[in-house]
C-alpha cells in the first residue's frame, strides 16, 4: 500500500487503485511504471543504436581502410619506380 500522485490531477492515490477518486482517471499511478517502461525502451534503443554504430563503424573501417591503403600505396610505388629509373 503506497500512495502516488495521480498523473492527471496530482491527487494522492493508492498505487493499486483502478481509478483516481479525485478526477476519475483510470490507472492514476501508471505514470511511474510508464516512465520506467520508457526508460527501458530508451536503454534498449540506445544499446541497439550503439551496437549498430559499432558494427557499422567496424564494417566501414575494415572495408574502406584496405581500399584507402591501396590508393595511398599505388602512387608511392610509382614514385619509387620512377626514382629508381
Ligand atoms: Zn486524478
Amino acid at each position: 500500500m503506497s500512495l502516488e500522485p495521480c498523473r492527471a490531477c496530482g491527487h494522492q492515490v493508492d498505487t493499486s487503485a483502478l481509478a483516481c477518486p479525485g478526477c476519475g482517471a483510470t490507472d492514476p499511478a501508471k505514470r511511474i511504471s510508464r516512465q520506467q517502461h520508457n526508460a527501458r525502451v530508451f536503454v534498449i534503443q540506445l544499446i541497439v543504436c550503439l551496437s549498430l554504430l559499432g558494427f557499422g563503424g567496424w564494417y566501414v573501417w575494415s572495408t574502406l581502410v584496405p581500399v584507402i591503403k591501396q590508393f595511398i600505396a599505388k602512387p608511392q610505388a610509382e614514385q619509387t619506380q620512377a626514382g629508381q629509373q
